[in-house]
C-alpha cells in the first residue's frame, strides 16, 4: 500500500469513524424503511392493478364529468392509500437521512475526542519520560566526580525549583531576595570538607553569607550567626 500522509491518516481514520457511526443507524433503520417500502409498494400494486381494472364505463363517465361509483369507492381510495404510504416511506427515509448526519456529526465528535485523549496520553508520557530522564542526570550529577562542573547544572535546578521564573531567590542564610545570577551555590558541608554535591548539602546564598561562612560546615556557621545576634 502506498505510504499515507500525516493528513491522510487522519481523514482515513476520521472517515472510518464516521462510517462506523452511520453503520449503527443504517442497521437499526434498514428493517423499518424495509417494512415501509413493503407497505408503500402493496399500496402502488393494488392502485395500480385497479386502474388497469378499471372498466371503460368508468373511463368514460369520468371523462365526460362525475365520477363513476368505481372511482368512489375502488380508485380514489387505494390512491389515498398510496398517498399515505409514499409520505410514510419518504418521512422514514428523512429521518434516517437526519439521524445518519448526526451520526457524522457524533462520529467526527468521537473520533477527535479519542484523538485528543491520545494525544494527551502521548505528552503525559513523554513528560514523564523527560522527568525521569531529568531525574536519572540530577542524581548523576551528585555523585559525579567532576564536582565543580556539576555544580553549575545542579544549581540551575535548585534556582528552578526556588523560583518559578528563574530570576530571583532567597539567600538560605540571610534570607534576603538576591537575583539568581548573583546568588551562590553553597555547600553545607563545604567540598574541602568531605561535603558533596547531594542536593540535601545544596543552598543558594548571597555573595557575602557565602563568604563569610568560607570553609565553615552549615551547623558551625549557624552558630556563629546565632552567637551573633543581637
Ligand atoms: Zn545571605
Amino acid at each position: 500500500m502506498r505510504r499515507r500522509t500525516r493528513k491522510q491518516w487522519y481523514q482515513y481514520h476520521l472517515a472510518k469513524a464516521q462510517e462506523d457511526a452511520r453503520d449503527v443507524i443504517t442497521s437499526v433503520y434498514s428493517q423499518e424503511i424495509e417494512r415501509i417500502r413493503g407497505v408503500q409498494e402493496q399500496a402502488w400494486k393494488a392502485f395500480t392493478k385497479a386502474r388497469e381494472n378499471e372498466p371503460v364505463k368508468s373511463k368514460l363517465l369520468a371523462f365526460f364529468g362525475p365520477e363513476s361509483q368505481y372511482r368512489i369507492e375502488i380508485l380514489t381510495p387505494l390512491k389515498s392509500d398510496l398517498a399515505v404510504a409514499d409520505r410514510a416511506l419518504s418521512d422514514a427515509l428523512e429521518r434516517q437521512r437526519q439521524r445518519l448526519e448526526e451520526a457524522t456529526r457524533q462520529g467526527t465528535e468521537n473520533y477527535l475526542e479519542a484523538r485528543e485523549q491520545r494525544r494527551q496520553e502521548t505528552e503525559a508520557r513523554d513528560q514523564r519520560v523527560a522527568q525521569r530522564e531529568y531525574e536519572r542526570r540530577l542524581r548523576y550529577l551528585e555523585v559525579s566526580p567532576a564536582i565543580r562542573s556539576a555544580a553549575r547544572p545542579l544549581k540551575e535546578h535548585i534556582i528552578k525549583q526556588q523560583s518559578e521564573d528563574g530570576l530571583s531567590v532567597t539567600c538560605f542564610y540571610c534570607h534576603i531576595v538576591i537575583s539568581a545570577g548573583a546568588s551562590h551555590l553553597e555547600h553545607k558541608r563545604p567540598i574541602s570538607r568531605g561535603g558533596t554535591n547531594s542536593r540535601a548539602n545544596l543552598v543558594l546564598s548571597c555573595a557575602p553569607c557565602n563568604l563569610r561562612k568560607a570553609r565553615k560546615t552549615h551547623e558551625e556557621f549557624i552558630r556563629e550567626l546565632g552567637g551573633g545576634a543581637p
